[in-house]
């Protein structure tokens, strides 16, 4: 059986070279079996028939039984289009085709009853169906057709070269006829009871075959379900491989840094989530595996406080960390913040970045391989050649979506034995992704602010309405409060974009004149000293506009700012725009962000300024975003496709996914090396999708 199903999609009855190179090169599908894994993408009703004085505009796709009557070819300037009147015992409508014409011409039979399908609209009252879905009636009665009738994915070359949604369709009936539906059981019997899942054979029928909406829904649960599974199987492995195999030092003790900081020095009550979080790393961290944990928190959330804590776990079992951060900016601000928090604990701080000047260089080379120093904050000078650790236990690398899996493991082998790693990221990447594409990571999450923030009120406002937005500004600033303005910036050297900034600038500094106001402005073409002390005398309050690139986007700290005005905001992403709008909010005050964009807005502008006008919520943007976008562009990395599903949906069906994950879990752990006779199969399936690679290879 299983050797029939791997035959050549040739040898398909009604298929044949000529159409097998197109659906190889079209859909990749070059077996029985790839075709029959070929999904449907929705299903359409066809239990109704329309007659043409029923159509109205609201029909969205309608089934019609009449005949042909007439053909002409219409010729319109460079276009040339082909029209059908077809008509039934109510009236008459076109047929129209704008592609394949001669091949349609050719095929159309004159007066011959026949089931048309398609979506009607109207032109001046008359009705059209434009590339309508032919079939004889005599055929469309004989065919192994049910109510719901699957509509495949497909391509313009392959409907200009005649492979219909029907022509799919028959192939998978002959598919069916051929090959007696006779799909192995893949999942043990066991799962299939406990998770309530119907065989495999009967799933592949219903999918392609539905009789009613009940039995495909099971059908597609089943399949999802079995997808998810394999690929849970994999990761889970691999992390359970990685336990098992790279071994860490074992943090076995809590002592006196954690415990006066926590007793002395603690600047505020934890949040039951940082409470949470701090115990499951101190619990992966006590143990012999290697910590590899990525701690997902929404701006603000509070993960710095985590880091330190973390690393002074380290610190009170004699090992050295370093925290790295994705710009110098923000590393200054963490090596202040930490420092503060640490005064009084007696440990031994420094910073080393790209503009660390040479004799402290020097210093910090000798004091972190003597030992002395405690913990390195830096950028990606920590990953130079030159810095050594006496004995690095931890590295907390902050804002992972800036550094690749390559830097990651690049800290890795600053050791013999790697570093515990902690990855933060305000990045919230959606529970099922993160599962699904970092399986090989565990996860934390803080999912709580700490107490007493307003939530942010943000607004959408068109450029015309700037006075307003200028007035408001002054009303603000009037109360004390700081104000940033953010230009975009895509690309670093964009000379029109550095243009729009200095305009800007320029404009905000005549409508908000010295001595009453004083505006600062960063960006990346300053150089990092000015830019420390432009972010300085903002912070400290000296002046009240920050103008700024996206530079700011990561991390920076000032309380006292409450309003955030993004420029041209149809130009950045979503989680671009929730990351700029975390840095308002921060303090007691109210705070509000203003969304300020031209008129003309293209449909998915419009989505992502009415998500963030409805919600502040890290978690729910994630998941718009990656509608909008798909998976691959939000990690910022090159993954899109990757996630090649052939059924399932990452966002739509988490819960599938949670559901596969716990079942993948239980057996797993039960027996991990999958050798127990009832999982013979299931290994075999496992073992033939790994060799294929598809979607973990590049999992780190
Ligand atoms: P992020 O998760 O974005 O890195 P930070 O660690 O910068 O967040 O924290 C944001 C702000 O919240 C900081 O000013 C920090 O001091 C403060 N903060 C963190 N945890 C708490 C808490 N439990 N209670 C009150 N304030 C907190
Ligand atoms: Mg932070």
């Amino acid at each position: 059986m299983a050797d029939l199903l791997q035959t050549p999609i040739e040898y398909l009855k009604g298929v044949g070279p000529a159409r097998g190179q197109l659906l190889r090169k079209e859909l990749g599908i070059s077996t029985y079996a790839d075709l029959a894994n070929f999904f449907p993408n929705r299903y359409i009703d066809r239990t109704r028939y329309y007659k043409i004085n029923e159509l109205n505009q609201s029909n969205a796709e309608v089934q019609i039984i009449g005949k042909i009557v007439h053909v002409k070819t219409v010729e319109q300037g460079k276009g040339k289009r082909l029209v059908a009147s077809f008509a039934d015992d109510t009236g008459q409508m076109d047929l129209v085709w704008f592609q394949g014409i001669k091949w349609i011409r050719e095929s159309i039979k004159i007066g011959v009853p026949l089931v048309v399908f398609g979506k009607a609209t109207a032109f001046n009252g008359f009705y059209n169906i434009a590339h309508p879905e032919m079939e004889l009636l005599t055929e469309h009665e004989q065919s192994l057709r049910t109510a719901l009738q699957p509509v495949y994915p497909s391509t313009e070359t392959l409907t200009n070269r005649g492979i219909s949604n029907r022509t799919v369709n028959k192939m998978m009936q002959q598919l069916f006829l051929e090959t007696q539906a006779n799909f192995a059981e893949t999942l043990p019997e066991q799962l299939l009871k406990d998770a309530h899942l119907i065989p495999k054979k009967a799933a592949m029928f219903n999918i392609h075959f539905p009789k009613s909406t009940e039995v495909l829904a099971k059908a597609q649960f089943r399949l999802k379900f079995e997808e998810l599974f394999f690929i849970q199987l994999q990761l889970i492995t691999k992390n359970l491989i990685r336990k098992h195999k790279i071994k860490g030092h074992p943090f076995k003790q809590v002592g006196k840094y954690f415990n006066d900081f926590y007793q002395n020095h603690l600047p505020f009550e934890l949040t039951g989530a940082q409470k949470r979080v701090i115990k499951e790393i101190r619990n992966d961290m006590g143990n012999e595996a290697q910590m590899n944990r990525l701690l997902q928190g929404d701006v603000g959330s509070g993960k710095t406080m985590v880091a330190l804590m973390s690393m002074l776990i380290a610190l009170d079992n004699g090992f050295q960390s370093c925290l790295m951060a994705p710009t110098e900016i923000l590393a200054n601000q963490h090596f202040k913040g930490l420092s503060e928090m640490a005064t009084g604990l007696g440990i031994n701080i420094k910073i080393l970045t790209g503009s660390t000047k040479a004799p402290d260089r020097k210093i910090i080379h000798e004091e972190l391989e003597n030992g002395s120093l405690h913990i390195l904050i830096g950028t990606h000078a920590l990953l130079e050649d030159k810095v050594k650790f006496h004995n690095l236990g931890l590295a907390v690398i902050d804002e992972q979506h800036r550094f690749g899996v390559e830097q990651r493991s690049k800290l890795w082998k600053k050791n013999d034995i790697p570093p515990h790693v902690l990855v933060m990221t305000a990045t919230p990447i959606p529970r099922t992704l993160a599962m699904s594409l970092y399986g090989d990571l565990d996860v934390s999450v803080i999912d709580e602010l700490p107490p007493g923030r307003k939530p942010i009120q943000t607004v959408h406002r068109y450029d015309a309405n700037r006075l307003k937005v200028w007035k408001f500004i002054k009303d603000e600033i009037a109360k004390g409060r700081q104000i940033y303005i953010v230009y975009p910036l895509i690309e670093e050297s964009s000379k029109m974009d550095y243009k729009d900034l200095m305009d800007g600038y320029e404009s905000i500094s005549r409508d908000f004149p010295l001595p009453q106001y004083s505006v600062s402005i960063v960006h990346g073409k300053m150089k990092p000293a000015d830019k420390d002390a432009e972010m300085e005398r903002f912070s400290k309050g000296k002046t009240n506009i920050m103008v700024a690139t996206t530079v700011i986007e990561v991390g920076v700290n000032v309380p006292n700012a409450s309003v955030m005005i993004i420029e041209s905001a149809e130009r950045f992403g979503l989680s671009q725009l929730h990351q700029l709008r975390g840095r308002v909010g921060r303090g007691a005050e109210q705070s509000y962000c203003i969304l300020m964009t031209g008129h003309k807005l293209s449909h998915d502008s419009k989505t992502r300024m009415e998500t963030m006008v409805r919600t502040n919520d890290g978690f729910e943007i994630a998941e718009v975003d990656l509608k909008l976008r798909g998976p691959g562009d939000m990690m910022g990395t090159q993954q899109s496709g990757v996630l090649n599903l052939q059924i399932a949906d990452i966002v739509r069906d988490r819960d599938i996914l949670a559901h596969a994950r716990n079942f993948a879990f239980e057996i797993l752990k039960d027996d991990p090396a999958m050798q127990k006779p009832e999982h013979a199969t299931m290994r075999q399936v496992y073992m033939e999708l790994t060799r294929k690679k598809n979607i973990w290879n590049y999992i780190s």
